[in-house]
């Protein structure tokens, strides 16, 4: 009764590590092992991570890596086109390792996201040309609430007579 969305994890990550160095390789990107690993600690986190939240993900492999050189290496990549910001309205940048169109489940307390595929927005095209010339890219739909965690900590609201 509770599981109202299809939670599924989205995230292939040993796919889009293999499209991520097939993009370097053709591209003649530079791939250095840091920028890899900074790739696969943010395709492993469904959450969305924060550069923060990376660099701690990080630290048990890589303790010598700053966190100055994290934030280099997340605006590289994000400046290539391999990875994405995520908008969140309030608090910190978070980042997104899929580059497929997709929404987002977005917790309002503490930030945390979730991919989230709904069938509906894939078969929903693109308005053509909107006013202004706008040119339309993809539909970037979230899901306000909250996640397991934070509505866990909200107190619970005993029901009279159910026992
Ligand atoms: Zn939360
Ligand atoms: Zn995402």
């Amino acid at each position: 009764m509770s599981q109202v969305f299809n939670l599924r994890s989205l995230r292939p990550v040993n796919d889009w590590l293999a499209r991520f160095e097939d993009t370097c390789r053709s591209r003649k990107i530079r791939l250095t092992a840091q920028r890899r690993a900074v790739f696969e600690a943010l395709a492993a986190d469904p959450g969305h991570p924060t550069v923060e939240e990376i660099y701690l993900r990080l630290k048990k492999n890589w303790p010598s890596l700053p966190l100055p050189t994290v934030y280099r290496i997340v605006e590289d990549l994000i400046n290539l086109g391999l990875i994405r910001r995520v908008a969140s309205e309030n608090g910190p940048l978070r980042l997104d390792a899929n580059m497929e169109p997709h929404q987002h489940l977005v917790c309002r307390v503490c930030g945390w996201m979730k991919d989230w595929r709904d069938p509906l927005w894939a078969q929903t095209p693109l308005p053509s040309l909107l006013s202004g010339g706008f040119m339309a890219e993809e539909y970037d739909v979230r899901v306000s609430g909250l996640c397991r965690s934070c509505a866990d900590r909200k107190p619970k609201v005993k029901k009279i007579g159910s026992y």
